[in-house]
């Protein structure tokens, strides 16, 4: 994925599309498709001999001292209300289980956990862009009926588009009141997308589909003793403006494993004290990174938002692209051009040249030309 792709309406009337790039030595985001990664990542741990899966099981409590938990299974073949309860023991946990994690507020009983949780006051709502219906012979391609080189949106192999509007709840209030607002709305904001979204397939979907909150999570540090750890969202949940959420917690798996290693060995033959050696060093050096790249993510919202049209950003990225772009010619015509994958913008920006994953991220239609505040939306 090259850059992102604005769209918008001319004031004759007339639609348009203008990509930016991301980078001006044409180096690319990479991004995969969610649903895809998550099967291939199931069938690869199915096949490891010592993993076990465990459905429809909800952690309800942890004593990290005791090292004992308890969930709730619900067996689909039961007919009572109530799910069972199993209490199990255990080694080590590691607590991936997302923003809202059972395995956090438990851990905030045995550890001196700083935490700070911020919503922001936009929500998220899918739609879909159908495929075209390309007729026999017809290129692959043109079944996608807007690029899908560009973060307006991830493309579905078939061809469709997943979407996501997002816009502050003020805006979803008036819409839930009267959803029959959403064309006019669509076509107010977000020229161009009736057109490729049938306007009773909006309403639909803006019904059927949840409306839901986006929050930012920091905290430290990410484990208790030996016997248990946090990682992914649970530890670092952040806005999804800047696509690393799920990078970022790929990222815990390999620094936390890379330390666990390094202390494996030991004189002591009990692994447990060379753990909690590990998970001290792990919750020491990740919690930096990681509150950099929430930080990252919530400022890339604010120029997402708002920011890509206006004239001061665009001055502003010609010229951080013109001094990147004569930097880099610079050094290469001394002989210092940095080695690859060592990026021009040290500092906490290199982590913006990482591959990220990228999916139904629909800038499309939270594009910038949305100000509810300054230009509220009437109806027709
Ligand atoms: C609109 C949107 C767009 C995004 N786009 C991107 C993107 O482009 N790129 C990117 O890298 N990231 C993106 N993200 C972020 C990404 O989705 C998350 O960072 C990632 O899913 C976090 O993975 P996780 O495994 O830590 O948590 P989750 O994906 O939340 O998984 C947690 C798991 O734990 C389970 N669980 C929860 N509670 C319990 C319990 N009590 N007991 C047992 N199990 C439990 C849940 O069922 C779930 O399976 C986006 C997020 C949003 C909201």
């Amino acid at each position: 994925m090259r850059g992102r792709m604005i769209h918008g309406r001319r004031p004759d009337g007339e639609l348009y599309e203008a990509a930016q790039d991301y980078d001006v030595h044409g180096r690319t985001i990479f991004a995969v498709d969610r649903a895809g990664l998550n099967k291939r990542l199931l069938d690869i741990l199915e096949e490891m001999p010592n993993v076990k899966f465990f459905f429809n099981h909800k952690l309800t409590g942890a004593d990290f001292k005791r090292r004992k938990a308890w969930f709730e299974f619900r067996d689909q073949a039961s007919t009572s209300d109530r799910p069972a309860e199993i209490e199990i023991d255990f080694d080590f946990m590691i607590g991936a289980d997302g923003a809202h994690s059972a395995v956090r507020y438990h851990l905030m009983k045995f550890t001196r956990m700083n935490y700070n949780q911020e919503y922001i006051d936009t929500l998220w709502c899918e739609f879909q862009i159908k495929p075209n219906n390309a007729s026999n012979g017809e290129a692959a391609g043109s079944r996608f009926r807007i690029s899908p080189n560009h973060l307006h949106i991830w493309p579905g192999k078939d061809g469709s588009f997943t979407c996501t509007l997002f816009m502050p709840g003020s805006g979803f209030a008036i819409l839930e009141a009267d959803p029959s607002l959403l064309p006019n709305f669509f076509d107010s904001f977000f020229p161009g997308v009736t057109s490729l979204i049938p306007p009773e397939d909006l309403i639909s979907s803006f019904q059927a589909n949840p409306h839901l909150p986006l929050i930012s999570i920091k905290c430290h540090p990410y484990h208790f003793s030996s016997s248990v750890v946090i990682i992914g969202d649970a530890a670092h949940a952040m806005v999804p403006f800047y696509g690393q959420g799920m990078n970022a917690g790929l990222e815990d798996v390999r620094v936390l494993f890379s330390i666990m290693d390094k202390h494996a060995k030991g004189e002591v033959n009990d692994p447990a004290p060379r753990r909690a050696l590990a998970l001290e060093e792990y919750s020491a050096i990740r919690a930096a990174d990681a509150h950099a790249i929430n930080d990252l993510a919530l400022q890339n919202y604010v120029e997402m938002r708002a920011s890509v049209l206006s004239p001061l950003y665009r001055v502003r990225k010609f010229l951080e692209e013109f001094l990147s772009f004569w930097k880099r010619k610079i050094l290469r015509d001394s002989g210092k051009e940095p080695a690859p994958g060592q990026g021009l913008n040290a500092g906490a920006l290199s982590s913006t040249r990482q591959p990220a994953f990228a999916w139904d991220f629909g800038h499309y239609l939270g594009a910038p030309t949305l100000n509810w505040n300054s230009k509220p939306f009437r109806s027709p």
